[in-house]
């Protein structure tokens, strides 16, 4: 079974966008994965297609109405649907790799977009939707946020990354940064590679690379040694 993605959206022509190319896009004309973006306007019921009204209390803005997009979601994902649906939201739980593995080990997902100043909140309750934030900044909606996530998710299939061994010792998959990377030419404006790296012994070098993944981890993220998870498996 393939990963099923349903995006609602004002903007259905950002998708595929960037995961229609390289790896994602490859994945994507092979069936690894699927992808719909639903325009949400569809599902309004005025002459103008109205999907946004002004915000309850006053105030900037526009928000968008909960039952448009009550009718767009069960349109997309009718009962019985086991996908996750998300709300792309700068309000979310931070998404990390974690939670990007579960997605992916999952049937697919169901992803609105927000624009304006976001959804009704009555939307998020009846819907039972999951925010999720890609960090703490504002962007002016959740396409790009979305194809971050979906970004994440799709090289984790099976099949999508040539090197399978490269996205387990990547950063955040044991709780740290991952070690430096050194290509040729072995001098770069009067820089050599580290010669641990060089020396061909395998031992030494996996050794020197926790080492460095350590230190750089204990310098500029030590919240993910926080977690109480070893940093060595
Ligand atoms: N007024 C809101 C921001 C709205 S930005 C607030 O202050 O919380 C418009 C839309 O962009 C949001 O509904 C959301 O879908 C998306 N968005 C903005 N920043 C985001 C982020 N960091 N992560 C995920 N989605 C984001």
């Amino acid at each position: 079974m393939s990963f099923a993605a349903s995006v609602l959206t004002l903007y259905p022509e950002m998708f595929p966008g960037a995961l229609g190319l390289s790896l994602a896009g490859r994945a994507l004309e092979a069936g690894t994965w699927s992808l719909e973006a639903i325009q949400i306007r569809d599902f309004a019921t005025d002459r103008h297609r109205t999907v946004d009204d002004t915000p309850a209390g006053g105030g900037a803005g526009m928000v968008m109405r909960a039952d448009v997009l009550a009718r767009a979601i069960d349109h997309v994902s009718p009962q019985g649907d086991e996908r996750p649906r998300l709300l792309m939201s700068p309000r979310g739980k931070p998404l990390n790799q974690a939670r990007v593995r579960e997605l992916a080990a999952g049937p697919g997902a169901v992803i609105l977009c927000g624009r304006f100043e976001g959804v009704d909140q009555r939307l998020i309750e009846a819907r039972a939707l999951e925010e999720v934030s890609i960090g703490d900044f504002i962007l002016s909606g959740g396409e790009p946020a979305a194809l971050v996530l979906l970004d994440a998710v799709v090289r984790l299939l099976p099949g999508v990354m040539g090197n399978a061994v490269s996205g387990e010792e990547e950063s955040f998959e044991n709780d740290r940064l991952e070690h430096p990377h050194y290509t040729r030419p072995q001098e770069f404006e009067g820089r050599q590679i580290p010669e641990v790296l060089t020396s061909g012994n395998h031992k030494k070098i996996a050794e020197w690379r926790r080492a460095e993944a350590e230190k750089l981890t204990r310098k500029r993220r030590p919240d993910l040694l926080a977690t109480g998870h070893p940093l060595v498996k």
